[in-house]
């Protein structure tokens, strides 16, 4: 199996050519910008997936005195894929 991938780069790459030529994208248009929804930046160098399953949680807290609070509050956590979706490759990793 590859050492390495550019899965993601060379998908997001082929979006965006699909996009300008079928003409979802007029042709014309300025400022374009595609990327992946929920891309994470992790400053090390390293391999690992840009993109990464999300999972949101909320929840109503209880109060001192008895009952709820009246805010939800709301957060999300992301599992880091352990391999590449899309050729199936495994992430060099220490951990
Ligand atoms: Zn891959």
């Amino acid at each position: 199996m590859k050492d390495t991938c550019n899965c993601f780069t060379e998908n997001l790459e082929r979006v965006k050519n699909h996009l300008t030529e079928s003409g979802a994208i007029p042709e014309g248009s300025i400022d374009i910008d595609v990327r992946w929804q929920n891309q994470v930046f992790i400053l090390s160098e390293g391999d690992f997936s840009p993109v990464n399953p999300k999972i949101n949680f909320e929840f109503r807290v209880p109060k001192k005195g008895g009952g709820h609070a009246r805010n939800l509050r709301k957060s999300d956590i992301s599992i880091v894929a352990t391999h590449c979706c899309y050729c199936g490759r495994k992430y060099n990793r220490d951990d």
